[in-house]
């Protein structure tokens, strides 16, 4: 009994702080974490654990939400249906994933964010991930891809393995699913759906675990901000800066894209705005779904492609997403005074296409698969170190960045839909003239 009521005043004590945006939470962690450190100087140092602890929570999800959402993401591609409008979509959805890493990356080459600063050497030093010198070779890193336990990798957190193994698992659990033997289907259905399961609790833990992100952000930038004082808030716009350029230039391409196949730009901006706008302020392609297939059949694209097209674009392709996991690589790579080496951008851009796929289309999920992303780089999160004084600065403009990056997740998916449509001869092209 004494107990309960304890909890009852711990829920009424800490109410507010759940009932309220968690948004303006990690908004306010961030700018009072900058006002606690620039005020308080070395005399808040002793919160730094606060920050430690929520990057050892991110740390322990990262490998199950590689794993699980991988699998899940890739066995959702329907074997039967992966006739020709399905080759085409997912062509299309690999091609500009990899063409936004790369426009990230040439943006963030242009812009070197975070040239001009590297985070408090006792940082660095304290960091026991200093990226590997020399960098290896790309044949080195393209047989690193395969486990040869993957077990052994799931255990030891090396990522490039982990995401071949999970695609590859996935790709024979779609088969499985679409055996004529009715038991091995059933036993894959239920695997599936064991994953699937999976997923959700690990998206819901990582809810859970940004409940707790308000007090990780305010410490680990109260931290920041004691040791480099002002100069640290220039790089952060500088970059946030840059990641909306490239963006926008990602939406150039898709211009070229439609007008390449003879369709009007400026027509499908109005016809899908709608859908752009509810992803900026949703931060969400899974949420923003029943308004982009409203929005593309206004475009005349009939349900049978865009049912296939769109809930797989919201699933694996995540053009906005990899554009920002490039352009965040780089500025940490700078802030940790390593700036990535050309093999290091290569193994950016093919895991960021990676990751791309295994990026959930819901809120803030980018951030989490931007952990996996450094781990492949040699520049791993750990406690007390700046790769997490780092990443702890961007999450603390993590919204503003997923807005934007939502709203081209989404762009590409329709872009992608209504070319494939249009292959196909089946693009009703009177809803396109004025
Ligand atoms: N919020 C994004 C989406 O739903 C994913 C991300 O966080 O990058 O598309």
């Amino acid at each position: 009994m004494k107990t309960e009521r304890k909890i009852i005043g711990f829920g009424s004590l800490f109410g507010w702080y759940f009932r309220s945006n968690l948004l303006l939470r990690i908004s306010a962690g961030l700018i009072l974490g900058a006002l606690a450190g620039l005020l308080l100087g070395d005399s808040i140092l002793f919160i730094k654990p606060f920050g430690d602890l929520f990057v050892k929570l991110l740390k322990m999800i990262v490998v199950p939400v590689i794993f699980f959402s991988l699998i899940t993401g890739s066995a959702s591609i329907d074997p039967s249906r992966l006739g020709r409008v399905g080759v085409k979509i997912f062509v299309y959805y690999m091609i500009t994933s990899a063409f936004a890493v790369a426009i990230g990356l040439l943006f963030a080459y242009m812009m070197n964010p975070g040239a001009n600063l590297t985070l408090d050497s006792a940082m660095a030093s304290s960091s026991s991930m200093a990226p590997a010198r020399g960098a290896p070779g790309f044949m080195s890193i393209f047989m690193s891809l395969f486990p040869s336990n993957p077990f052994e990798s799931l255990a030891k957190a090396e990522v490039l393995p982990v995401i071949f193994f999970s695609c590859i698992f996935g790709i024979a659990l779609a088969h499985l699913q679409h055996s004529e033997d009715p038991k091995i289907a059933s036993n894959a259905a239920t695997l599936f759906k064991v994953c699937e399961g999976a997923a959700e609790a690990i998206y819901k833990l990582v809810g859970w675990i940004l409940e707790y992100a308000p007090i990780g952000v305010f410490s680990l930038i109260a931290v920041v901000f004691a040791q480099q004082g002002l100069k640290v808030a220039g790089p952060l716009g500088h970059m946030a800066v840059a990641v909306y350029l490239a963006l926008a230039t990602q939406l150039l391409v898709y211009g070229l894209f439609l007008m390449s196949a003879r369709l009007s730009f400026t027509h499908f901006l109005s016809g899908a705005r709608e859908a752009i706008i509810t992803a900026f302020v949703s931060r969400s392609s899974n949420g923003t779904l029943p308004v982009s297939m409203r929005n593309m059949e206004n475009l005349g694209v009939p349900r049978a492609i865009s049912s296939f097209t769109l809930p797989l674009g919201a699933t694996i392709n995540m053009n906005g997403t990899a554009i920002y996991l490039g352009i965040s690589a780089y500025f940490i790579s700078n802030l940790v005074g390593t700036p990535l080496s050309v093999n290091q951008m290569l193994v950016v851009i093919l895991t960021s296409t990676l990751a791309a796929v295994g990026t959930a289309g819901i809120p803030g999920s980018g951030a989490i698969m931007l952990i996996m992303v450094l781990d492949s780089i040699g520049m791993p999160l750990s406690e007390g170190g700046a790769v997490a004084a780092a990443y702890g600065m961007i999450l603390g403009i993590d919204a503003i960045l997923d807005m934007g990056r939502t709203s081209m997740n989404v762009a590409g998916d329709l872009v992608g839909t209504a070319l494939v449509a249009k292959s196909e001869g089946e693009l009703d092209l009177s809803k396109w003239k004025k």
